[in-house]
């Protein structure tokens, strides 16, 4: 008998079966393959636009993926530098083979956790006077192995179908077996399922490309990090190349269209779609003459290179045919080409935001099961359900992030109550509170929390505990250290700023967008020594710089809150309170909220709507 058995060693699996069995919970990952475990299905990299945040905030939590990425990337870049700091994404692009290697390794020294390699066909669910309830999983073999609770985190392996062209065959992703029979069981229970699809470009034997015609993209110097704990820095970068496809490959690939599973209609499910094949982009795109390529490596010591941007399912001669007339690849071989798959997801509507599931007590659902798309997406609810998971078997009250704490609040709330037809995926504009959730205050935003939840260890309290310490000296520096107009005014002028007419301590000058604490430390001998932590001097220039945005986020945020206060009961009748729009209606009758303010960010809930409940719920 397990506390809590993760089904799948996936990213969500990974995160969600480490955060289990370092809460002390007795924990089984089961997974059809665990040479595969951690395995990056798509692109070779960690993070980006949003994602680097969600990467950030998973370690602040006391999760994994930031160490492993830490440990195996090749090369890191701020993305969106020159935005505002609520923008700026890390991105790490990854060693392939090293990132699953490390995770592996990572998993293996949590005593507390067990491992088999089998494929899970059914799960136990008994009948408690109505209530169902998971007490286990039925494996391929034909055994039963008992838990409290189920985490389901099956990615895209569930009725999976992989296509090339006018050939499809099953497959959970290329090279590996489809999972049957789980889908089946869930709607048999009363889930709902539906089909989305997603697609990846092909691989390419990189000894036959021409870089010398390529664009190198170099990565950032000095390379930053993702993890708040003491990784190694990146000292050795590999640059990325730049590519473009051309006319001529547009012809080739437009050849291949009655071929494609796509245009066909032989596939049925949702694309992602702001990562469209390459043929969708030629058709979607039509007036553009060119597609920008990012040639990435897959790792320090393969030969195997990834085309990012050129995913395609059209048939494989076509995909070698076009690549071969993009500049640089001409004498272009593949390792494999690219493919599309589509498989079965479970509309989270069906979720609590634990992500236990409202129909069967103590299972949950994290990852490409829930109808994300992305390793941080996975990882993030994987966290979420194996913290929430542990709590359970505690019996103590879940962890549930607001919008206002993180990203990962964001993601859980936007799945469970607008639910999603087609992969979701996360973007800095999806966070209404985004000058609050920056990647450098994750630490501060989530640490203490997790650590008093028992995941995040004490070494990881301290050191926050140490960075808020030296972040309160800097800030009471800045306001005591003063500058005189005679000294600083032609420095102002020379960065375009309006003189000052007194002395102005630094944090005022700081307030400028023109002034750094770059600049303003090599004045000041004294601040100089209080910036040496880099993070901290970063964390405290973003404070002080944003400071009234991030006031009147809060502000937002408390008044929000307080329609969060008003609950909703859960079998509340929707259809009894006449002056709802019919849409509001079917719409909280099916999501049910748990409070006024989940009802208002339900998509095509109205204010008047939201007034109506008010005031029915006021008398
Ligand atoms: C072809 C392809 C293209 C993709 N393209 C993109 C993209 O362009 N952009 C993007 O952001 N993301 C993309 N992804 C998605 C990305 O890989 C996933 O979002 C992410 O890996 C999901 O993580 P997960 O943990 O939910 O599932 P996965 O990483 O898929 O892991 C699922 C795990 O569960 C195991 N498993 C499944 N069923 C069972 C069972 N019954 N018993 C035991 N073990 C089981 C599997 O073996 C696997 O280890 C793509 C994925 C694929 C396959």
């Amino acid at each position: 008998m397990y506390d809590v058995i993760v089904v799948g060693a996936g990213h969500a699996g990974c995160e969600a079966a480490a955060a289990a069995a370092q809460m002390g919970r007795s924990t089984l990952l089961i997974t059809m393959n665990l040479a595969a475990t951690a395995q990056m299905s798509c692109n070779p990299a960690m993070g980006g636009v949003a994602k680097g945040q969600i990467v950030r905030e998973i370690d602040a939590l006391g999760g994994l993926s930031g160490i492993v990425t830490d440990h195996t990337m090749i090369q890191f870049r701020m993305l969106n530098r020159k935005k505002g700091p609520a923008m700026w994404s890390p991105r790490a692009q990854s060693d392939r083979l090293r990132f699953a290697e490390t995770w592996r390794l990572l998993l293996e020294r949590l005593p507390k956790l067990d491992f088999r390699q089998e494929t899970v066909t059914g799960l136990c669910i008994v009948n408690d006077g109505g209530r169902r309830r998971v007490t286990g999983v039925y494996t391929g073999l034909g055994r039963k192995i008992e838990a409290r609770t189920v985490i389901l985190t099956n990615g895209t392996f569930l009725n999976g179908k992989i296509h090339v062209g006018e050939k499809n065959f099953s497959g959970g992703r290329s090279g590996e077996k489809a999972a049957h029979g789980l889908t089946e069981q869930l709607v048999e229970a009363g889930f709902v399922s539906g089909r989305m699809k997603t697609g990846t470009p092909p691989r390419i034997d990189g000894r036959s490309i021409d870089y010398s015609r390529l664009e190198v993209q170099a990565g950032e110097e000095p390379p930053g990090k993702f993890s708040f704990t003491d990784t190694p820095p990146l000292t050795h970068q590999i640059p990325c190349h730049i590519a473009y496809t051309n006319a001529a490959v547009h012809a080739i690939l437009e050849e291949g269209f009655e071929a494609s599973p796509m245009f066909s209609g032989r596939i049925q499910g949702a694309g992602p779609r702001y990562c469209p094949s390459i043929e969708d982009k030629i058709v979607r795109f039509a007036d553009k003459d060119r597609h920008q390529l990012f040639v990435e490596p897959e790792g320090r010591n393969t030969i195997e290179v990834y085309l990012n941007g050129f995913s395609s399912s059209l048939p494989e001669d076509v995909q070698e045919r076009a690549l071969r007339k993009i500049e640089g690849f001409e004498n272009a071989k593949l390792f494999r080409p690219g493919y599309a798959i589509e498989y079965d997801y479970f509309p989270p509507h069906q979720l609590h935001l634990s992500l236990e599931t409202r129909r069967v007590e103590n299972l949950f659902f994290a990852g490409q099961i829930n109808g994300t798309t992305g390793y941080e997406e996975a990882a993030a609810q994987g966290i979420v359900a194996g913290i929430n998971a542990a709590l359970k078997v505690q019996d103590r009250p879940p962890l549930v992030l607001g919008r206002d704490q993180a990203y990962i609040g964001v993601l859980i709330d936007d799945l469970i109550h607008k639910s999603t037809d087609e992969p979701y995926r996360m973007f800095t504009s999806r966070a209404e509170y985004r000058i609050m959730l920056r990647q450098d205050n994750a630490d501060m935003r989530l640490t203490e929390l997790s650590y008093r939840l028992g995941l995040a260890d004490e070494t990881r309290y301290q050191a926050l505990e140490e960075k808020k310490r030296e972040c309160q000296r800097l800030e009471n520096r800045l306001k005591t250290v003063f500058f005189t107009p005679e000294e600083i005014n032609p420095l102002l002028e020379s960065w375009g700023e309006s003189p000052v007419r007194e002395k102005t301590s630094a944090d005022r000058l700081l307030v400028r967008p023109n002034v750094s604490l770059e600049k303003l430390r090599t004045l000041s001998a004294t601040l100089d020594e209080y910036c040496r932590r880099q993070d901290v001097a970063e964390s405290v220039e973003i404070a002080v710089k944003y400071a009234g945005y991030v006031e009147k986020e809060a502000e937002m945020a408390a008044k929000i809150k307080r329609l969060e206060d008003v609950a909703l009961p859960e079998n509340f009748n929707y259809h009894a309170v006449g002056s709802l729009s019919n849409e509001a209606k079917q719409k909280l009758t099916q999501i049910k909220p748990r409070s006024l303010g989940q009802a208002a960010r339900i998509s095509g809930i109205r204010p008047a709507d939201i007034s109506v409940l008010m005031v029915y719920i006021g008398r």
